[in-house]
């Protein structure tokens, strides 16, 4: 059995964590939980107190279900995959439970000197930790001419963390979505397909 086929199979966890808000970590749970669905059933767990994604699902109809912290473990059995959407505490015993819990934790990062900063450090917590499998997913990217992107890509990468090759562009089908509680491919917007082609790439990265 080659290793695409095993994880397609098996039970995906992944956690999308962020230190700072507005760095599109519902956007990205929401949008990585669809990309899951298509595969087999997958729950999203709102694990962060904004309960952002709850609110999404409320206002509209996402094909994955969306339960609070509490509901998790009930619901977990029934589901292949999870996502788990968590604001990230970078006290050495959260990190450890994050990582104890997941096959994947994704650091979304806008490029911007805060959200990097923000990043670096649940990134230092993260390695003090055995067996952490972290990467950092570029979001709200501005178009070219702006090079921030670009920039913050260089900067992850002299650092030597693990991100993802492809980054997720500031468009603002991704807000009507979230006002809309649909997935981005569904709402009315010249460049709905091209939102979530960004996630269907990050999305390709992960399950292989
Ligand atoms: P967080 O969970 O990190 O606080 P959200 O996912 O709630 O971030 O996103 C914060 C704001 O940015 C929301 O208004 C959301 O609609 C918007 N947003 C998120 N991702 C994008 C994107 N790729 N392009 C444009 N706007 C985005």
């Amino acid at each position: 059995m080659t290793e695409v086929s095993f994880r397609e199979i098996y039970r995906m966890i992944l956690t999308v964590a962020a230190y700072k808000g507005g760095v599109g970590k519902t956007t990205s749970a929401v949008h990585l939980a669809g990309i899951l669905q298509q595969k087999a059933p997958t729950l999203l767990i709102d694990a962060d107190e904004n309960r952002s994604a709850l609110g999404w699902a409320g206002r509209g109809e996402l094909p994955f279900k969306v339960v609070g912290e509490q509901q998790g473990p009930r619901f977990a059995r029934e589901h292949t995959h999870i996502v788990i959407d968590t604001a990230a505490r970078p006290e050495a015993q959260d990190m450890k439970e994050l990582v104890e819990g997941c096959d994947e934790i994704i650091l979304p990062c806008t490029p911007d000197a805060l959200s990097l900063d923000a990043t670096m450090l649940t990134v230092e917590a993260l390695k003090k930790i055995k067996g952490a499998r972290y990467r950092v997913l570029l979001t709200i990217c501005p178009p070219l001419p702006n090079r921030d992107a670009e920039e913050a890509r260089k900067t992850l990468e002299e650092q030597k963390l693990p991100i993802f090759k492809h980054q997720i562009r500031r468009l603002v089908a991704f807000q009507r979505a979230a006002l809309a509680g649909q997935m981005a491919y569904q709402v009315n917007d010249p460049r709905a397909a091209q939102a979530w082609a960004d996630y269907v790439a990050v999305g390709r990265e992960i399950t292989g």
